[in-house]
Protein backbone atom coordinates (compact mmCIF):
# COMPACT_ATOMS: atom_id res chain seq x y z
CA UNK A 1 0.00 0.00 0.00
CA UNK A 2 1.17 3.68 -0.95
CA UNK A 3 1.97 5.95 1.80
CA UNK A 4 -0.83 8.09 0.05
CA UNK A 5 -3.45 5.38 0.42
CA UNK A 6 -2.24 4.58 4.21
CA UNK A 7 -2.86 8.24 5.07
CA UNK A 8 -5.83 8.55 3.51
CA UNK A 9 -7.37 4.51 4.90
CA UNK A 10 -6.19 6.34 8.41
CA UNK A 11 -8.10 9.35 7.57
CA UNK A 12 -10.82 7.11 7.16
CA UNK A 13 -10.50 5.19 10.33
CA UNK A 14 -10.29 8.14 12.30
CA UNK A 15 -13.60 9.51 10.72
CA UNK A 16 -15.33 5.82 11.52
CA UNK A 17 -14.52 6.56 15.26
CA UNK A 18 -11.40 4.91 14.88
CA UNK A 19 -8.51 5.85 16.79
CA UNK A 20 -6.41 2.90 18.30
CA UNK A 21 -4.70 -0.02 15.97
CA UNK A 22 -7.20 -2.74 15.20
CA UNK A 23 -7.19 -5.92 13.18
CA UNK A 24 -6.61 -6.26 9.61
CA UNK A 25 -10.29 -7.89 8.91
CA UNK A 26 -11.67 -4.57 11.04
CA UNK A 27 -9.73 -2.15 9.33
CA UNK A 28 -10.76 -3.16 5.60
CA UNK A 29 -14.49 -3.94 7.37
CA UNK A 30 -14.27 -0.17 8.36
CA UNK A 31 -12.64 1.40 5.49
CA UNK A 32 -15.05 -0.29 3.05
CA UNK A 33 -17.93 1.62 5.17
CA UNK A 34 -16.44 4.71 4.70
CA UNK A 35 -16.42 4.44 1.25
CA UNK A 36 -20.28 3.50 0.81
CA UNK A 37 -20.46 6.89 2.80
CA UNK A 38 -18.12 8.75 0.82
CA UNK A 39 -19.83 7.29 -2.55
CA UNK A 40 -23.63 8.27 -1.64
CA UNK A 41 -22.31 11.89 -1.57
CA UNK A 42 -20.75 11.88 -4.51
CA UNK A 43 -23.30 9.78 -6.38
CA UNK A 44 -26.50 10.13 -4.80
CA UNK A 45 -29.28 8.06 -6.64
CA UNK A 46 -31.52 10.46 -9.36
CA UNK A 47 -35.26 11.13 -7.75
CA UNK A 48 -37.41 9.14 -8.68
CA UNK A 49 -35.10 6.22 -9.30
CA UNK A 50 -36.49 2.80 -8.14
CA UNK A 51 -35.58 0.18 -5.92
CA UNK A 52 -36.28 -3.32 -4.59
CA UNK A 53 -36.55 -1.84 -1.07
CA UNK A 54 -35.66 1.16 0.62
CA UNK A 55 -34.72 1.31 4.31
CA UNK A 56 -35.47 4.57 6.45
CA UNK A 57 -32.92 5.29 9.38
CA UNK A 58 -29.34 3.89 8.95
CA UNK A 59 -29.21 3.05 13.05
CA UNK A 60 -27.77 -0.84 13.58
CA UNK A 61 -31.13 -1.85 12.59
CA UNK A 62 -31.53 -0.33 9.53
CA UNK A 63 -27.91 -0.86 8.57
CA UNK A 64 -28.48 -4.70 9.15
CA UNK A 65 -31.36 -4.67 7.13
CA UNK A 66 -29.85 -2.99 4.41
CA UNK A 67 -26.82 -5.00 4.29
CA UNK A 68 -28.82 -8.27 4.35
CA UNK A 69 -30.95 -6.96 1.44
CA UNK A 70 -28.45 -6.22 -0.73
CA UNK A 71 -26.47 -9.51 0.29
CA UNK A 72 -29.37 -11.17 -1.06
CA UNK A 73 -29.02 -9.04 -4.66
CA UNK A 74 -31.97 -6.60 -3.61
CA UNK A 75 -31.39 -3.26 -4.90
CA UNK A 76 -31.50 -1.21 -1.81
CA UNK A 77 -31.14 2.59 -0.47
CA UNK A 78 -31.00 3.75 2.76
CA UNK A 79 -32.65 7.41 3.75
CA UNK A 80 -30.66 8.73 6.56
CA UNK A 81 -31.60 11.78 8.36
CA UNK A 82 -28.96 12.89 10.22
CA UNK A 83 -25.21 13.66 8.48
CA UNK A 84 -23.90 10.20 9.87
CA UNK A 85 -24.76 6.60 10.51
CA UNK A 86 -25.06 4.94 13.64
CA UNK A 87 -28.26 6.51 14.56
CA UNK A 88 -28.56 5.78 18.84
CA UNK A 89 -24.69 4.50 19.01
CA UNK A 90 -22.06 7.81 18.17
CA UNK A 91 -18.43 7.15 19.00
CA UNK A 92 -16.65 10.46 19.44
CA UNK A 93 -13.45 11.05 21.07
CA UNK A 94 -12.07 13.05 24.58
CA UNK A 95 -8.38 13.15 24.79
CA UNK A 96 -7.28 11.30 22.56
CA UNK A 97 -9.43 8.32 23.52
CA UNK A 98 -12.85 6.82 22.56
CA UNK A 99 -16.20 7.66 24.19
CA UNK A 100 -19.64 6.44 23.23
CA UNK A 101 -22.32 9.38 23.65
CA UNK A 102 -24.81 7.00 23.29
CA UNK A 103 -25.54 2.85 22.86
CA UNK A 104 -21.91 1.28 24.44
CA UNK A 105 -22.07 -1.84 26.23
CA UNK A 106 -22.45 -5.38 24.38
CA UNK A 107 -22.29 -8.78 25.73
CA UNK A 108 -20.98 -12.21 24.33
CA UNK A 109 -24.77 -13.69 25.48
CA UNK A 110 -25.64 -11.27 23.04
CA UNK A 111 -25.69 -13.42 19.86
CA UNK A 112 -26.96 -10.61 17.02
CA UNK A 113 -23.98 -8.40 18.23
CA UNK A 114 -21.38 -10.84 18.83
CA UNK A 115 -22.06 -12.70 15.76
CA UNK A 116 -21.22 -8.65 14.01
CA UNK A 117 -18.09 -8.44 16.19
CA UNK A 118 -16.77 -11.51 15.29
CA UNK A 119 -17.68 -11.52 11.31
CA UNK A 120 -15.73 -7.96 11.36
CA UNK A 121 -13.16 -8.73 13.77
CA UNK A 122 -13.61 -6.21 16.09
CA UNK A 123 -11.98 -5.86 19.51
CA UNK A 124 -13.94 -5.49 23.38
CA UNK A 125 -12.51 -3.56 25.85
CA UNK A 126 -13.76 -2.94 29.14
CA UNK A 127 -15.22 -0.29 31.51
CA UNK A 128 -12.77 0.22 34.89
CA UNK A 129 -15.83 0.86 36.87
CA UNK A 130 -18.50 -1.55 36.12
CA UNK A 131 -16.42 -4.04 38.00
CA UNK A 132 -15.66 -1.11 40.81
CA UNK A 133 -13.34 -1.45 43.86
CA UNK A 134 -15.88 1.13 45.65
CA UNK A 135 -19.42 1.77 46.08
CA UNK A 136 -21.19 5.16 46.86
CA UNK A 137 -24.47 5.52 47.63
CA UNK A 138 -26.85 8.24 48.79
CA UNK A 139 -30.03 7.12 51.29
CA UNK A 140 -32.00 8.74 53.73
CA UNK A 141 -30.31 12.26 52.24
CA UNK A 142 -26.62 10.55 53.58
CA UNK A 143 -23.72 9.53 51.83
CA UNK A 144 -22.81 5.96 52.70
CA UNK A 145 -19.52 3.79 50.86
CA UNK A 146 -18.31 0.39 51.27
CA UNK A 147 -16.37 -1.94 49.57
CA UNK A 148 -18.45 -3.05 46.74
CA UNK A 149 -18.18 -6.81 47.38
CA UNK A 150 -19.96 -5.80 50.76
CA UNK A 151 -22.67 -3.95 49.23
CA UNK A 152 -23.55 -5.50 45.74
CA UNK A 153 -24.79 -8.73 46.79
CA UNK A 154 -27.25 -7.28 49.30
CA UNK A 155 -28.34 -5.02 46.05
CA UNK A 156 -28.78 -8.20 44.15
CA UNK A 157 -30.38 -9.94 47.05
CA UNK A 158 -32.81 -7.36 46.60
CA UNK A 159 -33.04 -7.00 42.89
CA UNK A 160 -33.80 -11.40 43.12
CA UNK A 161 -36.86 -10.31 45.78
CA UNK A 162 -38.04 -8.01 44.05
CA UNK A 163 -38.37 -10.15 40.60
CA UNK A 164 -39.46 -13.19 42.53
CA UNK A 165 -43.17 -12.51 41.89
CA UNK A 166 -43.87 -16.52 41.33
CA UNK A 167 -41.98 -18.25 43.73
CA UNK A 168 -39.40 -19.41 40.52
CA UNK A 169 -36.77 -16.08 40.53
CA UNK A 170 -39.62 -14.70 37.79
CA UNK A 171 -38.54 -17.81 35.20
CA UNK A 172 -42.68 -18.84 34.75
CA UNK A 173 -42.73 -15.22 33.38
CA UNK A 174 -40.07 -14.89 30.57
CA UNK A 175 -39.19 -19.11 30.36
CA UNK A 176 -37.41 -18.24 27.11
CA UNK A 177 -36.90 -14.26 26.80
CA UNK A 178 -36.48 -14.75 22.92
CA UNK A 179 -40.24 -15.77 23.08
CA UNK A 180 -42.30 -12.75 24.66
CA UNK A 181 -45.38 -14.39 24.93
CA UNK A 182 -44.31 -17.81 25.75
CA UNK A 183 -46.21 -17.40 28.87
CA UNK A 184 -48.77 -14.39 27.63
CA UNK A 185 -51.11 -15.04 30.80
CA UNK A 186 -47.73 -14.90 33.09
CA UNK A 187 -47.15 -11.87 31.01
CA UNK A 188 -50.48 -9.84 31.04
CA UNK A 189 -50.68 -11.01 34.89
CA UNK A 190 -47.70 -8.84 35.53
CA UNK A 191 -47.88 -6.00 32.63
CA UNK A 192 -49.88 -3.62 33.86
CA UNK A 193 -47.66 -2.58 37.29
CA UNK A 194 -45.15 0.04 37.42
CA UNK A 195 -41.69 -0.37 38.52
CA UNK A 196 -42.65 1.60 41.68
CA UNK A 197 -45.84 0.35 42.41
CA UNK A 198 -44.23 -3.63 42.59
CA UNK A 199 -41.50 -1.67 45.01
CA UNK A 200 -44.00 -0.47 46.99
CA UNK A 201 -45.10 -3.84 47.69
CA UNK A 202 -41.84 -4.86 49.22
CA UNK A 203 -41.26 -4.90 52.78
CA UNK A 204 -37.69 -3.97 52.68
CA UNK A 205 -35.82 -1.19 54.52
CA UNK A 206 -35.08 2.48 53.11
CA UNK A 207 -31.79 1.98 52.32
CA UNK A 208 -32.68 -0.93 50.08
CA UNK A 209 -35.24 0.71 48.26
CA UNK A 210 -33.66 3.44 47.75
CA UNK A 211 -30.66 1.55 46.23
CA UNK A 212 -33.48 -0.54 44.14
CA UNK A 213 -35.16 2.51 43.53
CA UNK A 214 -31.93 3.29 41.55
CA UNK A 215 -31.25 0.62 39.49
CA UNK A 216 -34.86 0.66 38.77
CA UNK A 217 -34.67 4.70 37.46
CA UNK A 218 -31.41 3.93 35.53
CA UNK A 219 -33.08 0.52 33.60
CA UNK A 220 -36.22 2.76 32.82
CA UNK A 221 -34.06 6.03 32.13
CA UNK A 222 -37.11 7.76 34.11
CA UNK A 223 -39.51 8.10 36.93
CA UNK A 224 -40.04 4.78 37.79
CA UNK A 225 -43.53 4.83 38.37
CA UNK A 226 -43.37 5.56 34.72
CA UNK A 227 -41.71 2.24 33.35
CA UNK A 228 -43.19 -1.38 33.32
CA UNK A 229 -42.07 -3.71 35.84
CA UNK A 230 -42.26 -6.26 33.04
CA UNK A 231 -39.64 -4.88 31.66
CA UNK A 232 -37.42 -5.46 34.66
CA UNK A 233 -38.37 -9.44 34.64
CA UNK A 234 -37.21 -9.28 31.13
CA UNK A 235 -34.20 -7.75 32.05
CA UNK A 236 -33.43 -10.17 34.79
CA UNK A 237 -34.37 -13.45 32.40
CA UNK A 238 -31.97 -11.85 29.49
CA UNK A 239 -29.36 -11.66 32.76
CA UNK A 240 -29.76 -15.09 33.77
CA UNK A 241 -31.79 -14.11 37.04
CA UNK A 242 -28.23 -13.01 38.61
CA UNK A 243 -27.12 -9.02 39.61
CA UNK A 244 -23.68 -9.41 38.59
CA UNK A 245 -24.37 -11.18 35.18
CA UNK A 246 -27.03 -8.35 34.30
CA UNK A 247 -24.54 -5.97 35.35
CA UNK A 248 -21.87 -7.42 33.06
CA UNK A 249 -24.47 -7.43 30.47
CA UNK A 250 -25.56 -4.00 30.49
CA UNK A 251 -22.36 -2.09 31.29
CA UNK A 252 -18.75 -4.21 31.03
CA UNK A 253 -17.81 -4.59 27.88
CA UNK A 254 -17.35 -2.39 24.75
CA UNK A 255 -16.27 -2.85 21.09
CA UNK A 256 -12.55 -1.51 21.11
CA UNK A 257 -13.12 0.38 18.07
CA UNK A 258 -16.18 2.18 19.11
CA UNK A 259 -19.66 1.40 17.87
CA UNK A 260 -19.06 3.51 14.75
CA UNK A 261 -16.63 1.02 13.29
CA UNK A 262 -19.64 -1.76 13.65
CA UNK A 263 -21.92 0.83 11.85
CA UNK A 264 -19.18 1.07 9.20
CA UNK A 265 -18.49 -2.44 8.72
CA UNK A 266 -22.05 -3.11 8.10
CA UNK A 267 -22.90 -0.60 5.65
CA UNK A 268 -19.66 -1.64 3.38
CA UNK A 269 -20.25 -4.87 3.59
CA UNK A 270 -23.29 -5.10 -0.01
CA UNK A 271 -23.65 -2.49 -2.11
CA UNK A 272 -26.71 -0.68 -0.45
CA UNK A 273 -26.88 2.74 -1.28
CA UNK A 274 -26.85 5.53 1.28
CA UNK A 275 -28.22 8.80 1.41
CA UNK A 276 -27.15 10.50 4.81
CA UNK A 277 -28.85 13.76 5.48
CA UNK A 278 -32.10 13.09 3.77
CA UNK A 279 -34.85 12.78 6.36
CA UNK A 280 -38.11 11.51 5.26
CA UNK A 281 -41.46 12.99 5.49
CA UNK A 282 -43.99 10.59 3.67
CA UNK A 283 -44.96 7.25 2.55
CA UNK A 284 -47.82 6.44 0.38
CA UNK A 285 -48.33 2.74 -0.95
CA UNK A 286 -50.47 2.01 -3.73
CA UNK A 287 -50.77 -1.39 -5.85
CA UNK A 288 -47.49 -2.77 -3.54
CA UNK A 289 -45.47 0.34 -4.97
CA UNK A 290 -44.77 2.34 -1.92
CA UNK A 291 -42.81 5.75 -2.80
CA UNK A 292 -41.08 7.41 -0.15
CA UNK A 293 -40.62 11.24 -0.33
CA UNK A 294 -37.79 12.98 1.52
CA UNK A 295 -38.35 16.58 3.42
CA UNK A 296 -36.64 18.08 0.34
CA UNK A 297 -39.75 16.84 -1.82
CA UNK A 298 -37.25 13.88 -3.51
CA UNK A 299 -39.00 10.62 -4.05
CA UNK A 300 -38.02 7.66 -4.68
CA UNK A 301 -39.97 3.82 -5.42
CA UNK A 302 -39.63 0.82 -3.79
CA UNK A 303 -41.57 -2.88 -3.83
CA UNK A 304 -40.99 -2.76 0.11
CA UNK A 305 -39.80 -0.10 2.84
CA UNK A 306 -38.14 -0.94 5.70
CA UNK A 307 -38.91 1.81 8.57
CA UNK A 308 -36.17 1.40 10.75
CA UNK A 309 -36.72 5.02 13.00
CA UNK A 310 -36.98 4.87 16.64
CA UNK A 311 -40.75 4.24 18.04
CA UNK A 312 -40.43 7.41 19.89
CA UNK A 313 -40.11 9.04 16.18
CA UNK A 314 -42.48 6.72 14.28
CA UNK A 315 -45.25 9.44 14.08
CA UNK A 316 -43.42 12.22 12.41
CA UNK A 317 -43.62 10.79 9.32
CA UNK A 318 -46.73 10.74 7.38
CA UNK A 319 -48.03 7.12 6.04
CA UNK A 320 -50.59 7.05 3.12
CA UNK A 321 -52.49 4.58 3.77
CA UNK A 322 -52.36 5.17 7.85
CA UNK A 323 -50.44 2.54 10.45
CA UNK A 324 -52.86 0.71 12.59
CA UNK A 325 -53.89 2.39 15.64
CA UNK A 326 -52.09 0.30 17.63
CA UNK A 327 -49.02 1.48 16.28
CA UNK A 328 -49.66 4.87 16.17
CA UNK A 329 -51.22 4.92 19.91
CA UNK A 330 -47.40 3.70 20.81
CA UNK A 331 -45.91 6.01 18.84
CA UNK A 332 -47.60 8.58 21.02
CA UNK A 333 -46.90 7.38 24.05
CA UNK A 334 -43.14 7.00 23.63
CA UNK A 335 -41.41 4.82 25.37
CA UNK A 336 -39.66 5.77 28.70
CA UNK A 337 -36.42 6.33 28.14
CA UNK A 338 -35.94 10.07 27.93
CA UNK A 339 -33.39 10.85 30.66
CA UNK A 340 -29.71 11.89 29.80
CA UNK A 341 -26.34 10.45 29.39
CA UNK A 342 -23.06 12.81 29.89
CA UNK A 343 -19.50 12.27 30.78
CA UNK A 344 -17.92 14.11 33.84
CA UNK A 345 -14.07 15.06 33.75
CA UNK A 346 -12.82 15.53 37.71
CA UNK A 347 -9.23 16.27 38.73
CA UNK A 348 -9.65 13.46 41.51
CA UNK A 349 -8.23 9.86 40.71
CA UNK A 350 -10.81 7.90 42.62
CA UNK A 351 -9.56 4.83 41.01
CA UNK A 352 -12.52 2.02 40.12
CA UNK A 353 -15.56 3.70 41.32
CA UNK A 354 -19.51 3.78 41.31
CA UNK A 355 -21.94 6.53 42.96
CA UNK A 356 -25.96 6.16 43.36
CA UNK A 357 -28.64 8.03 44.18
CA UNK A 358 -32.43 7.68 44.15
CA UNK A 359 -35.05 9.42 41.79
CA UNK A 360 -35.34 12.21 42.03
CA UNK A 361 -31.42 12.89 42.38
CA UNK A 362 -30.07 14.58 39.80
CA UNK A 363 -27.51 11.97 39.44
CA UNK A 364 -28.82 8.19 39.18
CA UNK A 365 -25.37 6.52 38.63
CA UNK A 366 -22.20 7.26 37.62
CA UNK A 367 -18.55 5.32 37.26
CA UNK A 368 -15.41 5.29 36.35
CA UNK A 369 -14.79 4.94 32.63
CA UNK A 370 -11.49 6.30 32.62
CA UNK A 371 -8.53 6.55 34.58
CA UNK A 372 -6.60 9.02 33.16
CA UNK A 373 -3.03 10.82 34.33
CA UNK A 374 -5.25 14.37 34.59
CA UNK A 375 -7.88 12.63 36.89
CA UNK A 376 -11.04 10.99 36.66
CA UNK A 377 -13.49 10.47 33.47
CA UNK A 378 -16.86 9.13 34.78
CA UNK A 379 -20.01 8.44 32.45
CA UNK A 380 -23.08 9.57 34.32
CA UNK A 381 -26.96 8.47 33.95
CA UNK A 382 -29.86 10.59 35.10
CA UNK A 383 -33.52 11.06 34.75
CA UNK A 384 -35.45 13.52 32.29
CA UNK A 385 -34.08 16.85 33.08
CA UNK A 386 -32.00 15.62 36.28
CA UNK A 387 -29.10 17.70 35.21
CA UNK A 388 -28.34 20.96 32.83
CA UNK A 389 -25.19 19.82 31.40
CA UNK A 390 -24.15 23.49 30.01
CA UNK A 391 -24.57 24.45 33.68
CA UNK A 392 -21.51 24.30 35.68
CA UNK A 393 -22.06 25.45 38.68
CA UNK A 394 -25.55 22.30 38.88
CA UNK A 395 -23.18 20.03 37.81
CA UNK A 396 -20.83 20.89 40.35
CA UNK A 397 -23.17 20.54 42.85
CA UNK A 398 -24.55 17.38 41.87
CA UNK A 399 -21.31 15.70 41.30
CA UNK A 400 -20.13 16.64 45.17
CA UNK A 401 -23.44 15.26 46.53
CA UNK A 402 -21.95 11.62 45.38
CA UNK A 403 -17.59 12.99 45.45
CA UNK A 404 -17.50 15.19 48.21
CA UNK A 405 -15.05 17.97 46.62
CA UNK A 406 -15.00 16.72 43.26
CA UNK A 407 -13.83 19.51 41.11
CA UNK A 408 -15.22 19.24 37.29
CA UNK A 409 -12.87 20.29 34.86
CA UNK A 410 -15.36 18.91 31.55
CA UNK A 411 -19.19 17.88 31.04
CA UNK A 412 -19.91 16.88 27.64
CA UNK A 413 -22.67 14.64 26.34
CA UNK A 414 -25.61 13.81 23.66
CA UNK A 415 -29.11 14.97 24.27
CA UNK A 416 -31.20 12.31 22.43
CA UNK A 417 -34.21 13.19 23.94
CA UNK A 418 -33.82 16.51 21.97
CA UNK A 419 -32.77 15.48 18.72
CA UNK A 420 -35.96 15.22 16.60
CA UNK A 421 -34.39 12.31 15.06
CA UNK A 422 -34.50 10.06 18.28
CA UNK A 423 -36.61 11.83 20.82
CA UNK A 424 -35.10 9.20 23.39
CA UNK A 425 -32.49 6.62 24.62
CA UNK A 426 -32.97 3.61 25.25
CA UNK A 427 -36.29 1.44 24.76
CA UNK A 428 -38.53 0.94 28.25
CA UNK A 429 -41.90 0.41 27.84
CA UNK A 430 -45.15 1.89 29.66
CA UNK A 431 -47.36 -0.30 31.89
CA UNK A 432 -49.23 -2.40 29.34
CA UNK A 433 -47.22 -1.57 26.63
CA UNK A 434 -45.98 -4.78 26.04
CA UNK A 435 -48.98 -6.92 25.87
CA UNK A 436 -50.54 -3.93 24.16
CA UNK A 437 -48.10 -3.09 21.31
CA UNK A 438 -45.01 -5.02 21.25
CA UNK A 439 -46.86 -7.54 18.21
CA UNK A 440 -48.38 -4.20 16.27
CA UNK A 441 -45.02 -2.53 16.31
CA UNK A 442 -43.43 -5.63 14.58
CA UNK A 443 -46.03 -6.33 11.53
CA UNK A 444 -45.69 -5.28 8.35
CA UNK A 445 -48.40 -2.93 7.14
CA UNK A 446 -48.61 -4.32 2.96
CA UNK A 447 -45.29 -3.88 1.43
CA UNK A 448 -44.19 -1.82 4.75
CA UNK A 449 -41.84 -3.40 7.52
CA UNK A 450 -40.68 -2.43 10.88
CA UNK A 451 -37.12 -2.88 12.02
CA UNK A 452 -36.19 -1.29 15.00
CA UNK A 453 -34.06 -2.01 18.49
CA UNK A 454 -37.18 -0.72 20.36
CA UNK A 455 -39.57 -3.39 19.18
CA UNK A 456 -37.31 -6.27 19.04
CA UNK A 457 -38.27 -9.65 20.68
CA UNK A 458 -34.36 -10.45 22.48
CA UNK A 459 -32.57 -7.61 23.92
CA UNK A 460 -35.01 -5.12 23.31
CA UNK A 461 -33.74 -1.38 23.29
CA UNK A 462 -30.47 -2.44 23.07
CA UNK A 463 -27.39 -2.82 20.07
CA UNK A 464 -28.04 -6.47 20.32
CA UNK A 465 -32.46 -6.14 19.85
CA UNK A 466 -31.11 -3.56 16.84
CA UNK A 467 -29.60 -6.11 14.77
CA UNK A 468 -31.91 -8.82 15.78
CA UNK A 469 -34.71 -6.81 14.08
CA UNK A 470 -32.69 -6.24 10.58
CA UNK A 471 -31.82 -9.46 10.15
CA UNK A 472 -35.52 -10.94 11.10
CA UNK A 473 -36.86 -7.90 8.71
CA UNK A 474 -34.63 -8.29 5.38
CA UNK A 475 -35.43 -12.02 5.85
CA UNK A 476 -39.42 -11.29 5.66
CA UNK A 477 -38.74 -8.58 2.99
CA UNK A 478 -36.97 -11.26 0.68
CA UNK A 479 -39.77 -13.74 1.56
CA UNK A 480 -42.35 -10.94 0.68
CA UNK A 481 -40.34 -10.03 -2.97
CA UNK A 482 -39.43 -13.94 -3.61
CA UNK A 483 -43.25 -14.61 -4.16
CA UNK A 484 -43.48 -16.24 0.09
CA UNK A 485 -40.53 -18.06 -0.87
CA UNK A 486 -37.53 -17.45 1.73
C1 LIG B 1 -27.51 7.21 25.79
C2 LIG B 1 -27.76 5.80 25.31
C3 LIG B 1 -27.13 4.74 25.91
C4 LIG B 1 -27.36 3.45 25.48
N1 LIG B 1 -26.65 2.41 26.02
C5 LIG B 1 -26.71 1.19 25.43
C6 LIG B 1 -25.77 0.19 25.76
O1 LIG B 1 -24.86 0.41 26.54
N2 LIG B 1 -25.88 -1.03 25.15
C7 LIG B 1 -26.83 -1.28 24.20
O2 LIG B 1 -26.86 -2.40 23.66
N3 LIG B 1 -27.72 -0.33 23.87
C8 LIG B 1 -27.66 0.90 24.43
N4 LIG B 1 -28.49 1.90 24.02
C9 LIG B 1 -29.57 1.56 23.09
C10 LIG B 1 -29.08 1.32 21.66
O3 LIG B 1 -28.13 2.30 21.30
C11 LIG B 1 -30.29 1.41 20.74
O4 LIG B 1 -31.33 0.57 21.21
C12 LIG B 1 -29.98 1.00 19.31
O5 LIG B 1 -28.75 1.52 18.88
C13 LIG B 1 -31.11 1.48 18.43
O6 LIG B 1 -30.90 1.08 17.11
P1 LIG B 1 -32.05 1.30 16.02
O7 LIG B 1 -31.41 1.08 14.69
O8 LIG B 1 -33.25 0.52 16.35
O9 LIG B 1 -32.48 2.83 16.17
P2 LIG B 1 -31.61 4.14 15.96
O10 LIG B 1 -30.20 3.87 16.32
O11 LIG B 1 -32.28 5.24 16.66
O12 LIG B 1 -31.65 4.36 14.39
C14 LIG B 1 -32.76 4.96 13.76
C15 LIG B 1 -32.24 5.84 12.64
O13 LIG B 1 -33.37 6.43 11.98
C16 LIG B 1 -33.02 7.76 11.62
N5 LIG B 1 -34.26 8.50 11.40
C17 LIG B 1 -35.17 8.91 12.32
N6 LIG B 1 -36.19 9.54 11.71
C18 LIG B 1 -35.91 9.53 10.38
C19 LIG B 1 -36.57 10.03 9.23
N7 LIG B 1 -37.74 10.69 9.29
N8 LIG B 1 -35.97 9.84 8.01
C20 LIG B 1 -34.79 9.18 7.89
N9 LIG B 1 -34.12 8.70 8.96
C21 LIG B 1 -34.68 8.87 10.18
C22 LIG B 1 -32.21 8.24 12.81
O14 LIG B 1 -31.43 9.36 12.49
C23 LIG B 1 -31.38 6.99 13.14
O15 LIG B 1 -30.15 6.98 12.45
C24 LIG B 1 -28.28 3.20 24.43
C25 LIG B 1 -28.91 4.27 23.81
C26 LIG B 1 -28.64 5.57 24.22
C27 LIG B 1 -29.27 6.71 23.49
Amino acid sequence: MTNATNNSRRQFLRNAGVLMATSALAANAIAAGQERVEKGRKEPPKPGDHFDVIVIGGGMAGLTAARDCALRGMKTLVLEARNRIGGRTFTSEYGGKHVELGGTWIHWSQGFVWNEVTRYGLGITESPGAAADTTAWITDGKLKSAPSMEIWPQIGKAMADYCNVDEAGGRTVFPRPYEPFLARDKVREWDRLSLMQRLEQMKISREMRDLLNVQLTINCHNDPSQGAFIDMLRWWSLGDYDMFLMFDKLARYKIAEGTGALAHAIIGDGDAQLLLSTPVKAVATQGGRSVVTTAKGDSYSAGAVICAVPQNVLSSIAFTPGLSAQKVKAAQAGHTGTGYKCYIHIKQKIGKWIGMAPYPSPITQMWTEQERDDGTLLVCFGPPGGLDQNDEEQVQLAVRQLIPGAEVVAVFGYEWTVDPYSKGTWCWYRPGMLSDSLEALRTAEGPIHFASADSANGWRGFIDGAIQSGVETAHNVFKQLNGGKA
